[in-house]
């Protein structure tokens, strides 16, 4: 299968395609269909030399530039991605099997709004001016350096802008590894950046499995690493950057509280639990995948939930009707299947779904178990994956305790007609990203970011700003200095 988008190599490094075959391959496979669409080699230790080294050079005289022109590049990287949109949301449905109904509306155009906000922010970038008596402190707001990005598989465009677009405004550079599993749009997100102006080694794509991103990592000329990845391997890119005293930004899992109060409107929470679950086929790391239900609602609810679950166009991703599409991977597949195997055996009441359909490609049904209880597995871990388990409650008290008996804290919602208890289950909730009678909405104006196991830091807004900078005092004596001898 070829396609008119489709990058040229396996690497883009210093303002060009780079490749070396004699890195280990990698297929790209469509997830749609189990074709082979591509193959790519992984970084070898002299690819990842090359990154890093480009990146060096290039990030002094980045940073000399104004802010006003690095995000001249921005925003004219954004409208070229705008303008393309089409082309790289179907290389996108290639690349993650997600449908084109999606793909058309959230990845490049999200990506687009990163570049367009930092863009625009980017000549805002400044420290202060402190008075002190007659002395004076004013702040630098300073590059890191180098900054590595390593992506999850599941937004490949939209995590590479989203990591790429503040670091790139507050003047540093980037060294990009996407997930294995969906390795080519972000090769199309540094070629655009480049044709829209942007220097020689200031955003590179590396490819490789983790073990590239490990040297990258370690390496003591990366000043910084954004992951986007699962707490398992969050622990270790954490301690590793830990050793090198590195700056982290940690986007990692989560097994997302959603609170259906008995006052709510039903058919809104219906469309934030579905939004929350089945969307890009569950895998999304703020999905509310424990559904709290009050009890009197229960079955009103499992109702409307599964008869409007009977209307998920499950097919081909590229037909644009298509809603529903497959797993990125076989072996996401699996582990989706087994969660499901797991909770039939744990006794978890299987609604709807459930099962793999008959057609090629990694397509699990949207599934739902109700009567799931706290202590069930499929109640504790992250699928990832199109698995909702609902879970009855009775009071808020306690509905609110088990939302956050967990490790995890990325997201939450409620849904309720009652306001202050709206804002209070908001307030209550341990989780960075919470949503009021809605569910997953990421715009890049506002902070995204989890808590305890769920990360570090935050993406988006000004917030990250603060994740791509430091700032330096300087001291200024306007008299004489005394000193005691
Ligand atoms: P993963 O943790 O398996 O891999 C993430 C990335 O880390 C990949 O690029 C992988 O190659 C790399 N990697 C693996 N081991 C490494 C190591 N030792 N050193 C450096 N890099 C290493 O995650 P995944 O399966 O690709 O993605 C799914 C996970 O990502 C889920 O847990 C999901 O919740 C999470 N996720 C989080 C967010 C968020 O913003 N919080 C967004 C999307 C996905």
């Amino acid at each position: 299968m070829t396609y008119s988008t489709q990058p040229t190599a396996s690497h883009f490094i210093n303002g060009a395609y780079v490749e070396d075959t004699s890195g280990t391959p990698i297929d790209v496979i469509y997830p749609a269909t189990g074709d082979k669409i591509a193959t790519v080699h992984a970084a070898t230790p002299a690819i990842i030399e090359q990154a890093i080294e480009s990146a060096r050079a290039a990030q002094a005289e980045w940073a000399a530039l104004t802010g006003t022109e690095r995000g001249r590049i921005l925003r004219r990287a954004a409208d070229m991605m705008r303008a393309r949109n089409h082309d790289l949301s179907v290389l996108e449905t290639f690349d993650t099997g997600k449908p084109y109904s999606e793909t058309s509306v959230a990845d490049a155009t999200s990506g687009a709004d990163a570049l367009e906000y930092y863009g625009g922010m980017a000549a805002t970038l400044t420290g202060e001016h402190i008075q002190l008596g007659e002395d004076w402190v004013y702040t630098r707001r300073e590059p890191l350096g180098v900054c590595v990005g390593i992506g999850a598989w599941n937004y490949p465009t939209q995590i590479a802008c989203w990591k790429g677009a503040p670091a790139l405004a507050c003047g540093n550079t980037m060294i990009f590894k996407p997930s294995e599993s969906t390795p080519l749009c972000a090769l199309k997100v540094a070629e655009i950046l480049h044709e829209a102006g942007l220097p020689a080694g200031v955003y590179n794509v590396v490819q490789g499995l983790g073990e590239v991103g490990s040297s990258l990592v370690t390496d003591a000329r990366v000043d910084k690493v954004s992951l986007t990845g699962s707490v398992p391997t969050g622990r270790k890119v954490y301690a590793a950057a830990a050793a090198g005293m590195k700056h982290v930004t940690m986007e990692l899992g989560g097994k997302s509280p959603l609170i259906v109060f008995e006052d709510a409107d039903i058919e809104n929470a219906v469309s934030g639990a579905i939004l929350g679950n089945f969307y890009s086929s569950g895998q999304v790391c703020s999905n509310g995948t424990r559904v709290f239900v009050h009890a009197s609602i229960k079955e009103a609810f499992l109702d409307r939930l599964s008869t409007r679950l009977r209307a998920a166009v499950i097919g081909d991703p590229m037909e644009p009707e298509t809603s529903f599409g497959p797993m990125v991977s076989e072996r996401q597949m699996q582990i989706v299947l087994d969660y499901i195997a797991k909770g039939q055996a744990e006794g978890a009441r299987l609604v709807t779904g459930g099962a793999r359909l008959d057609r090629p490609g990694f397509f699990v049904s949207p599934t739902v178990f109700a009567d799931v209880t706290d202590d069930m597995v499929i109640a504790r871990e992250e699928i990832f994956g199109p698995v909702m388990a609902v879970l009855d409650f009775e009071t808020e008290a306690d509905v609110m305790a088990r939302a956050n008996a967990t490790e995890f804290g990325l997201a939450a919602g409620v849904f309720t007609r009652d306001l202050a208890r709206a804002h209070r289950v908001a307030a209550g909730f341990e989780a960075g990203t919470c949503f009021i009678n809605s569910y997953n909405d990421a715009p890049v104006e506002a902070p995204f970011g989890g808590v305890k196991a769920s990360g570090v830091g935050r993406e988006n807004a000004r917030a990250a700003i603060e994740h791509y900078s430091q700032l330096k005092s300087v001291y200024v004596r306007m008299g004489d200095l005394e000193a005691p001898f």
